[in-house]
């Protein structure tokens, strides 16, 4: 099908001082886990993207030099000659697809420990390391020869960037980094010519944005990452003010809000385009074009973007996560296919813990080059034969989808009338609307499917499964929340767990509300814990929220969601109380344990809310192993579990395990390539 003619402004060609770039779909820089040592892995994934229709595909964040290393987080690289030819895989993919390659030069700063190179940083002043390792180092208070020193990095590494064929390179002068930090006068209290008042502070910014443009003068074009104030009128920092002296110098804006969790927030707290209002307040300033991000995942959010002039090109890096083909599907006239982010930042997480990005929309993110997996394309069936998927959940549906999509006949059954399994519940929870994307898209794809038959308000046996004469069968049935407290600090039931006025998580998810004084002890430290929080208190409870860890909600830190999270407990007036395990429950009183000393305590609660860890609804499974045999007599060719009935994890793993098992139908496992740094 053809575009609407609507969305014609989306696709038009855009000048950046010399390059062209063919639509308006920017693909910002965004880590990705993979960098300069998983080259081939990120020139894969942007290269899909670059498939998928994004116009300008960029790099993560790309060290200058030594002293700016980020690990054990993976940035990308341009130092050296290796380098150079490991970053020309990514732009000779990107180029493949017609699209521009952009790099993001970058030097950390006081941020950066460099830990690996155990090189000293410099910035604008010796300040504090404020890594999330928290590293007791301080950075080197920058002399004037270290800034031309550093002026010369910039020139070096954007001559290499010129022989890897970037087309675009930036100066990246936000996020904390060490260019932003001359800008801020919390941090800039230098009284040399770099100091003081804005024109002072903006100098060395200007500065690396004339040298760079000198250098790749008439090759690549000048983009400048640079934030501005999320209310252009509340502006400790003077961003504007020092915007005044760059405004026309590059060749592209792309332009943040100066605060992570705005930029990056999740869906609990950040919707789409929730920052384009101060986008469209610089609008005004520069002449040149602008490119900004906003989770957009709507084709008519983009398009007003567009036409309204708040920006000239449309920034994603989660929504192209979540879609690397969100373009072509725009142009091609399927918008029912977009796979919409959900904002859980599951991406990001795994950055933060050193890994390549994974999506819990997109299951092939990561395993484009490591398994050779495409995220529009998968093999025909190997055979004409059926498989029967039991179970909705996030993994049944993905496994339906993707072996609806290969031709097998595929009877996906679901004992509950509404097909979804934990994202109904899980959605339904405060903030957490979003991830019922995760079924709709699925259930949206499989209801075009005529090889695909849905049985929901169908709970199985094994008699019905032996009757249905499957040849494949995928066991998808879950798993359920434990109200025992059985889970990371404690391995047995604790006492009084049997009382009535201990409510399961599994309770509360199907739409009980608690009463009175609750305690909520989270041994589960994602998202439920804060969500049912949120939960008992709009419904006026009086709430504690209890963890045998230092601090609540920790696993959140990696999703960038803690500080949000904690600032609407805070608001919600629950009660936090850390380092406690649970002991017992009995006449009106939780007894908890201090993990490190042992001494015992109290909190008064009418009911209590475990949430500690969860149990596969594997009996289905067990049952069926049991008969395989004879089951295997009579036609059966494979028998698998996956998802939560085979381990409980994340939204994103059970997704994963859907996809995996889809793929590798009739085949034997994929393998798994590991990246090595090319020379
Ligand atoms: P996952 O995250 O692994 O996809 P979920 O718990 O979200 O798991 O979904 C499992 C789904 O399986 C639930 O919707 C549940 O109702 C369904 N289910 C469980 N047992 C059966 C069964 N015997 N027959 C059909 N559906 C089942
Ligand atoms: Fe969006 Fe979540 Fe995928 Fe990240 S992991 S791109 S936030 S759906």
């Amino acid at each position: 099908m053809p575009r609407d003619s609507r969305y014609d402004p989306l696709f038009e060609p855009i000048q950046l001082g010399p390059v062209t770039a063919p639509n308006r779909f920017y693909q910002v820089p965004h880590c990705s886990g993979m960098g300069y040592q998983r080259p081939q892995m990120m020139a894969a994934m942007r290269g899909v993207k670059a498939e998928g229709g994004w116009g300008v595909v960029c790099t993560e964040y790309c060290s200058i030099h030594a002293s700016s290393d980020d690990s054990p987080y993976q940035s990308a690289s341009l130092r050296d000659a290796d380098d150079i030819s490991n970053l020309r895989l990514m732009t000779d993919a990107v180029h493949a697809e017609g699209a521009l390659a952009g790099v993001e030069l970058w030097y950390g700063g006081f941020t950066t420990p460099n830990l690996y190179s155990r090189e000293v940083s410099m910035d604008v002043a010796s300040l504090a390391n404020e890594s999330t390792q928290g590293v007791p180092v301080q950075s080197q208070a920058m002399t004037l020869d270290d800034i031309q020193a550093f002026r010369q990095m910039h020139r070096d590494a954007a001559k290499r960037a010129l022989d890897a064929g970037f087309d675009i390179v930036y100066v990246y002068g936000n996020h904390g980094y060490l260019l932003h930090n001359f800008l801020n006068p919390y941090f800039n209290q230098r009284d040399d010519e770099y100091g003081g008042v804005a024109e002072n502070r903006v100098r060395l910014l200007r500065e690396v944005i004339e040298d760079v443009s000198e250098i790749v003068s008439g090759r690549a074009a000048v983009a400048v990452r640079y934030s501005i104030p999320p209310q252009f009128d509340i502006d400790p920092q003077g961003l504007i003010e020092c915007f005044g002296y760059l405004a026309e110098l590059p060749d592209l804006w792309d332009i943040t809000v100066n605060d992570y969790h705005l930029e990056m927030g999740s869906s609990r707290f950040i919707k789409e385009a929730a920052n384009q209002e101060a986008i469209a307040g610089l609008r005004a300033l520069t002449g040149k074009p602008i490119v900004s991000v906003g989770r957009f995942t709507s084709p008519d959010t983009m398009l007003s973007q567009i036409v309204s002039g708040t920006q000239d090109m449309i920034g994603a890096a989660r929504p192209s996560i979540a879609d690397p083909f969100l373009p072509r599907k725009i142009e091609q006239g399927r918008l029912e296919d977009i796979r919409e982010c959900i904002g859980c930042n599951v991406c990001y997480a795994h950055n933060s813990l050193g890994v390549p990005i994974r999506c819990t929309q997109n299951p092939t993110m990561g395993e484009e080059w490591r398994r050779g997996w495409h995220p529009e394309r998968t093999e025909a069936r190997h055979a004409d034969q059926s498989v029967l998927v039991v179970g909705s959940g996030p993994a049944g549906l993905e496994a339906a989808c993707a072996l609806g999509q290969r031709g097998y006949r595929v009877i996906l059954a679901e004992a509950e009338q509404e097909l979804g399994g934990r994202i109904n519940r899980e959605s339904r929870l405060p903030g957490l609307a979003e991830y019922a994307r995760v079924r709709d898209w699925r259930l949206g794809q499989l209801q075009r499917m005529v090889n695909v038959d849905i049985y929901p308000d169908n709970r199985l046996d094994v008699d019905a499964i032996a009757e249905l004469a499957c040849e494949h069968v995928i066991i998808a049935t879950g798993a359920s929340w434990r109200s025992d407290g059985v889970g990371r600090w404690r391995n047995s039931a604790f006492a009084g767990c049997d009382s009535d006025q201990v409510i399961g998580v599994e309770q509360i998810l199907r739409g009980k509300l608690p009463e009175g004084r609750v305690v909520i002890y989270d041994d589960d430290h994602y998202y439920l814990g804060s969500a049912i929080a949120l939960l008992a208190s709009a419904s006026g409870c009086q709430v504690a929220l209890v963890s045998p860890s230092d601090s609540l909600a920790e696993w959140s830190h990696n999703t960038e969601e803690h500080r949000p999270v904690m600032r609407a407990l805070i608001e919600a007036g629950v009660e936090f109380v850390t380092a406690k395990g649970l002991v017992g429950f009995d006449l009106g009183k939780v007894q908890l344990e201090c993990v490190y000393s042992g001494q015992s305590s109290q909190l008064a609660a009418d009911q209590l809310i475990p949430i500690s860890s969860r149990v596969a609804d594997d009996a289905l499974w067990i049952a069926l192993d049991q008969h395989r045999s004879e089951l295997l007599q009579h036609g059966l060719v494979s028998l698998q579990r996956i998802g939560d009935c085979r381990a409980p994890g994340i939204i994103a793993a059970a997704v994963y395990a859907g996809h995996k098992a889809a793929r590798e139908l009739g085949s034997r496992q994929s393998e798994v390539k590991r990246d090595r740094v090319l020379t």
